[in-house]
């Protein structure tokens, strides 16, 4: 048994509070979570927020609240005529935020124009094919061949902005979190929680969490707490999931409550104080996001919703060269010579079970009954230009020329 006295000063400071592990050989992957934790604060975070809802509901006094940063200094607000036709634009901030020499770098995307003009049909489009180019971007980037420094752009998470004075939600917030429920990891919102009572607040969660579940809106899900979690973790954890949608409140001055001096809004009969847990759900939601599932959200986005593009990604593009091959064959048997790419080796039959293999994987990850890809392959056979907007050869970035290339690299 090897035991050098610096093995034994470290196993000392490793394993002194556990007698029975003293008894032990020690080898040394103990230390892999420091070792894990060193690497990636040498490294630095990312992390990408998507802000959504009508303009005007407190989005961008929301963010500078959340990392008390001023992120939106340029921003131009358009006049009602300009919006009339306005189209949703996307915008990106990027901050670099340093606390205790633990660096994060912030994007804030933002969605200026969403439900400002007259005729919003599908004015969520815009923001899912924001969504599908930057899991595009990175498809590319770890199919390619430097897979070094790939610069992440994925979204993480979405706030979506709820309007309070609504009863509930309309019918472009429903519309909107279906289209992206299966892209981002949806955090609903109940904006400006100031001009709602305690009681209208909670009615109006209830209303909103009802028709989420009446629509089959899937949003971020928290993970269930583990069972060993002591009583005040659960109980935390069980408020956070009741407080959705968040109430919140944003404001980007500083006024004096009581003697301190406080984020809030200062109205004739009072303050309302951002960060008083009594008045909002603002702390809860900051927590939520920064303190404690910032690496989940980033997880989901990786795991399931990535994962997701990525499936339908490689489906779309093997059903095409199986398309082209077949193609090939009929041009070859009449006599032209047209050369295309062919996966070797691989027969259709056994490219459909690939593919109906990856379906199943796909549900498994999502726990999706059955029926749910059946769609894809009842399209099949449809003509080339297909309109699910999932689909990777329908990226709105130059549609053609991506999947083609796509194609080849997977080849
Ligand atoms: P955005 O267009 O969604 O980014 O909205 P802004 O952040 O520009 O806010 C629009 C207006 O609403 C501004 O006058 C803000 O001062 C005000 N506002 C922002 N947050 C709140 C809030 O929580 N409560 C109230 N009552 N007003 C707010």
């Amino acid at each position: 048994m090897e035991n050098s006295s610096s093995n034994n000063r470290f196993r000392s400071t490793v394993f002194n509070h556990d007698d029975e592990d003293q008894d032990k050989e020690y080898v040394g992957f103990a230390t892999l979570p420091n070792q894990v934790h060193r690497k990636s604060v040498k490294k630095g975070f990312d992390f990408t927020l998507m802000v959504a809802g009508e303009s005007g509901l407190g989005k961008s006094t929301l963010v500078n609240s959340l990392f008390l940063t001023d992120l939106y200094k340029d921003r131009k607000l358009l006049n009602a005529e300009e919006r009339i036709t306005q189209t949703v634009e996307i915008t990106k901030h990027t901050v670099d935020i340093e606390e205790k020499g633990v660096k994060l770098k912030l994007t804030i995307v933002d969605t200026p124009g969403f439900g400002d003009a007259v005729n919003n049909t599908e004015c969520w489009k815009s923001v899912a094919d924001y969504i599908d180019q930057q899991f595009e971007q990175y498809f590319r980037d770890e199919s390619g061949l430097n897979r070094k420094n790939i610069q992440d752009n994925r979204v993480h998470c979405c706030l979506y902005f709820i309007s309070p004075f609504g009863h509930g939600l309309r019918p472009l917030d429903v519309e909107f979190m279906k289209a992206l429920h299966e892209k981002v990891n949806i955090v609903p919102v109940l904006a400006k929680a100031d001009t709602l009572t305690p009681s209208e607040v909670k009615k109006k969660k209830i209303k909103i969490r009802e028709e989420i579940e009446q629509y089959g809106i899937k949003i971020y899900q928290f993970p269930d707490c583990d069972s060993d979690e002591d009583e005040e973790f659960k109980q935390q954890d069980l408020e956070l999931k009741e407080s959705i949608p968040f109430a919140v409140i944003g404001s980007n001055t500083v006024v004096e409550a009581k003697g301190k001096r406080v984020r809030g809004r200062l109205y004739p009969w009072g303050i309302v104080e951002v960060e008083n847990s009594a008045h909002c759900d603002f702390v809860k939601l900051r927590n939520m996001l920064v303190r404690t599932h910032m690496q989940d959200l980033k997880d989901v986005t990786r795991e399931t919703h990535y994962e997701n593009y990525r499936a339908q990604c490689i489906q779309s593009m093997t059903r095409m060269v199986v398309k082209e091959r077949n193609r090939n064959k009929l041009t070859r048997e009449s006599g032209t010579d047209f050369p295309i790419p062919v996966v070797s080796g691989v027969t259709d039959n056994e490219t459909e079970k690939l593919i109906r293999e990856k379906d199943e994987e796909v549900r498994h990850a999502n726990h999706e009954p059955e029926s749910h890809y059946q769609h894809d392959h009842d399209h099949e056979h449809e003509p080339e230009h297909n309109t699910d907007h999932n689909e990777c050869s329908e990226s709105p970035a130059n549609p053609e020329t991506h999947s083609d290339q796509l194609v080849d690299e997977a080849l």
